[in-house]
């Protein structure tokens, strides 16, 4: 494979260089007549920590689907990405050069009919440990719960399962060696989720500063979904006339949004950028996750690490040092001065390719 450069500013220190891309892979090392195919600020293969491959709001997509969806999270310059639950195999994107890295978590496991139709394995609490053990088997070390959901006969959010179930199917999934994450809104289901070791908090706009401490010293880390989040208005619409409890619940939470990402923020718990691509929200929008970090008050520099290099090392990915894999985007002027270009990649090269 004939060597190419691409050529500035390497994030995150900045220091401008020659970044040369020979086999797949990152060399500072002089290459004599490597063509150079931009110049721009350099930043390492930009992650998606929660997005969902394979699904629209019916539940499993076809692979043609898939393959755009993938396609779009790539050109918008997520090269990794993290799935929160898929209803689908999508294990053959793994098996795709031009496909974004995928960490599979398997398919979402939720309490029987307290889900969307036709994302989840829909279990009841004793058999929820086994699926969990089953999942971590069928996935790439992660797996996701339902947390809380609308239950629909109190008519308000409530946890999916009994405190000692999740603690269960925590325990089950750490011994099949893989880490678990789960979606909550609301308050209630996080403290036993966080107790019982739970390694990742989806969304978590019931967080209180008790927690929040708790997740630091634990190490917990957050996807908040902040474009997600800002949904939640229209989803307490949608539901407001048969169960007005909910409704209230998703404004609370909503409201007092910014405030509980900020606290944990500020706190220290390990933030990460998640579009929820696939979920509800549309795929190749991770640049409006990583400006909507910033609107509610992360600082561009953090928020573009929210969704870069530290993300990438959170999941165990190199940035872009001597030798590692050549997954970089090239932008026209600095990111972290002006969140706004990271719509506008000048290139987009995964696995030492240039692919967009
Ligand atoms: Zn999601």
């Amino acid at each position: 494979m004939s060597a190419f450069k691409v050529s500035g500013p390497v994030l995150p220190d900045g220091e401008p260089r020659e970044l040369y891309v020979v086999d797949g892979r990152v060399t500072y090392e002089r290459q004599a007549g490597a063509d150079t195919v931009a110049e721009g600020w350099i930043v390492p293969g930009l992650v998606d920590a929660h997005c969902h491959l394979g699904l629209d709001d019916f539940g499993a997509t076809t692979d043609e689907e898939t393959e755009r969806q993938a396609i779009d999270d790539r050109d918008g310059g997520a090269l990794l990405i993290r799935d929160a639950g898929s209803a689908a195999d999508t294990r053959w994107v793994q098996s795709r050069d031009d496909l974004p890295r995928l960490i599979r978590c398997g398919r979402h496991i939720g309490r029987t009919k307290r889900y969307i139709r036709n994302y989840a394995h829909e279990v009841e609490p004793l058999d929820l440990p086994g699926y969990a053990a089953q999942q971590a088997r069928h996935g790439d070390g992660w797996i996701k719960l339902v947390g809380d959901w609308i239950d629909r006969a109190e008519g308000d959010l409530a946890p999916s399962f009994p405190a000692e179930a999740f603690a269960a199917a925590i325990k089950a999934a750490h011994a099949e060696g893989a880490k678990v994450t789960a979606h909550c809104y609301g308050p209630d289901v996080l403290p036993g989720l966080i107790r019982a070791g739970i390694d990742c908090i989806e969304h978590g706009t019931g967080l209180s500063e008790d927690l929040v401490d708790e997740m630091v010293a634990r190490g917990t880390a957050l996807v908040p979904t902040i474009m997600q989040l800002d949904l939640m208005p229209e989803n307490a619409a949608a539901g407001a006339a048969r169960f007005p409890d909910f409704a209230a619940t998703l404004h609370d939470l909503h409201d007092r949004m910014p405030a509980t990402i900020m606290a944990a923020y500020e706190a220290g718990v390990p933030i990460y950028a998640g579009s929820d691509g696939g979920g509800i929200s549309r795929h190749g929008n991770i640049a409006g996750e990583v400006a909507a970090l910033h609107r509610i008050g992360i600082p561009a520099r953090d928020a573009l690490a929210a969704a870069s290099w530290r993300a990438r090392e959170w999941l165990g990915h190199p940035g872009l040092g001597e030798g590692d894999p050549a997954d970089l985007v090239v932008y026209p002027s600095d990111p972290t001065t002006d969140l706004s270009v990271l719509r506008s990649p000048l290139r987009v090269v995964l696995r030492g390719r240039v692919v967009a």
